[in-house]
């Protein structure tokens, strides 16, 4: 008989300051790995207005940061509205290593 995880999941973090957020535009916390390309990015804004889930916010001058990582839903709507390729989600390994902060 499969085993049900009844274990609370985690909270999103919040938008203010919360160190498992990388402010530079990448980071590892939730099932996705979200990164963007800063050399790439034109500001646009356009995968912060596309994402369903507000994972991605403007910071003051339009660049995107991942805010609510543990949010994505890996929809990929992000990339796909991209002109300049300068965002990549993709799923990470389930490796049931705990160890990852
Ligand atoms: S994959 Fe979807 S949910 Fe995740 S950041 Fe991109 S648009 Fe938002
Ligand atoms: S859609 Fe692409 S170019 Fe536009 S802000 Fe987002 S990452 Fe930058």
């Amino acid at each position: 008989m499969a085993k049900v995880n009844t274990a609370k999941e985690p909270e999103a973090p919040s938008r203010e300051a919360d160190p498992t957020v990388e402010r530079k535009g990448s980071s590892r916390a939730g099932k996705q790995q979200i990164s963007i390309f800063d050399a790439w990015c034109k500001q646009c804004g356009l995968c912060v207005d596309f994402c369903p889930k507000g994972v991605l916010t403007k910071r003051a001058l339009g660049s995107p940061q991942v805010s609510l990582p543990e949010q994505c839903i890996g929809c990929l709507l992000c990339v796909l509205h991209c002109p300049d390729f300068a965002i990549s989600v993709t799923a990470k390994e389930e490796t049931g290593d705990k160890s990852e902060v």
